[in-house]
């Protein structure tokens, strides 16, 4: 049914990939129109987890929200043609049953992960993956704007290399950050409170914010202890992913996240009021950080030996450079402009006082739990990753009965990194290893 109905739309799909994203909005009623269609004869991947009238409903305020569009029709957030974009390819690929094997496979792994996560049950229904731009890393839309549908987008860089699907419980923890009520606020206040006691050695700095009644920067004077505050208040957003895939993949996630990491010396400072992006710090914190605050979060589960062998392996292939620069870009000035330095070792300090604390507390926006109640991984979770690999290298197809999706995740990880010449096997053993866990 559906190659019946698509072929009157492809014609029309090629000519819109070729136009400027400002003739794309356009096309909404296409999008629309196969929605109808979708009513009328589901796509497997919709059945029984979505429902399409409301879906239909979202999408019609999503796209025709005035303030999206400036007096040309063109729309004014970036972020929103790549959510058309994303959805555009979305239903492009379910439809033509492209990859149709890695989707499915994708399907079952998000699932899977929610379930254990157990976080937020509701969440699995509503996100699906695709792949997307192959020079993309993996990511899911931001929260600022509100989404029909959950979308995380697989690079197609990633299709044939299932190793580096193990950034997929970090992408859900975006997911689970933006969805759950009053998560993110709690966290906000957690950045205050666990920096209330950190002395700092950072100075006063002069840092740029945009001013919309003059219509300019303007820059303004602040004391170190706001300038952790604000930059941790941001990263947060990454940090918690990064303990949550921790906390359900174990020392394999660091593996994963060392090799996709940049360690520079210095972190950017944007704003681009042509794109109406007011921006501020990047909200990736510094990469040697973010290794050492997951290998931390590695510790606290009981792996030292694998931490210690990850720091090491961190410490020979990036050097630590004692301070961090911040570079200031914007579309108004060429040039970028060095705004301040931060001793490396002060955000190290004050990032492990965070993810402790968000570690340790209940929280209300989780019933009063913490998120060490929902899900750790264990010395058995450990022993399940590393017979997998041997298994994946040995295409041994059986899995384990207590193999979950994090587990085979996992392990094609701690196989890849152990006989990388095995990559074709790994990739074609652990997919169908995947496949195998639909129905549980
Ligand atoms: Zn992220």
């Amino acid at each position: 049914m559906s190659e019946a109905y698509l072929p009157r739309y492809l014609p029309r799909l090629r000519e819109i990939r070729s136009v400027s994203e400002a003739h794309r909005v356009g096309t909404y009623d296409e999008i629309k129109a196969w929605l109808d269609h979708i009513k009328e004869h589901p796509l497997d991947c919709f059945e029984n987890r979505i429902d399409i009238s409301e879906l239909n409903r979202e999408l019609a305020e999503f796209f025709e929200d005035i303030d999206a569009r400036g007096a040309d029709g063109k729309l004014l957030y970036p972020i929103k043609q790549r959510i058309w974009k994303d959805l555009r390819e979305f239903l492009i690929q379910r439809w033509t049953s492209v990859h149709k094997n890695e989707l499915r496979v994708l399907d079952v792994i998000i699932e899977n992960l929610c379930k254990d996560a157990n976080v937020a049950p509701m969440l699995s229904e509503s996100i699906f993956c695709l792949f997307g731009d192959a020079d993309r890393s993996f990511y899911t839309l931001p929260s600022e704007y509100s989404r029909p549908i959950h979308l995380i987008a697989v690079p197609h860089s990633s299709i044939q290399n299932i190793w580096n699907w193990l950034v997929l419980p970090h992408e859900l923890g975006h997911d689970m950050f933006i969805d759950i009520r009053q998560l993110a606020n709690e966290l906000e206040h957690l950045v205050v409170k666990a920096l209330e006691p950190y002395a700092l050695s950072v100075g006063w700095v002069n840092v740029p914010r945009w001013e919309p009644a003059i219509n300019q920067v303007r820059w303004e004077l602040i004391d170190g202890t706001q300038l952790i505050r604000e930059l941790w208040t941001e990263w947060v957003f990454e940090l918690f992913p990064d303990l949550l895939a921790t906390l359900m993949c174990g020392p394999a996630y660091l593996m994963q996240l060392q090799e996709i990491l940049r360690f520079d010396a210095f972190s950017w400072w944007t704003m681009d009021p042509t794109q109406r992006y007011f921006g501020g710090p990047d909200p990736h914190p510094v990469g040697h950080v973010r290794s050492l605050l997951v290998s931390s979060a590695i510790r606290r589960l009981g792996y030292e030996h694998h931490a210690d062998a990850l720091d090491e392996r961190l410490l020979r292939t990036a050097r630590i450079p004692a301070t961090i620069s911040w570079l200031f870009r914007t579309s108004e000035v060429e040039q970028p402009v060095l705004l301040f330095e931060v001793q490396w070792i002060e955000l190290l300090k004050s990032g492990l006082l965070i993810s402790k604390i968000i570690l340790d507390t209940p929280l209300e926006s989780l019933g009063q739990k913490k998120l060490l109640d929902f899900i750790q991984f264990s010395h058995a979770d450990q022993e399940i990753s590393e017979t997998e690999a041997r298994n994946i290298l040995s295409t041994q197809q059986k899995n384990d009965p207590r193999t979950r999706a994090r587990h085979l995740l996992a392990a094609a990880r701690i196989a890849f990194e152990s006989e990388p010449q095995k990559a074709d096997t790994i990739h074609k053993v652990a997919l169908s290893k995947l496949l195998a866990l639909e129905a549980h």
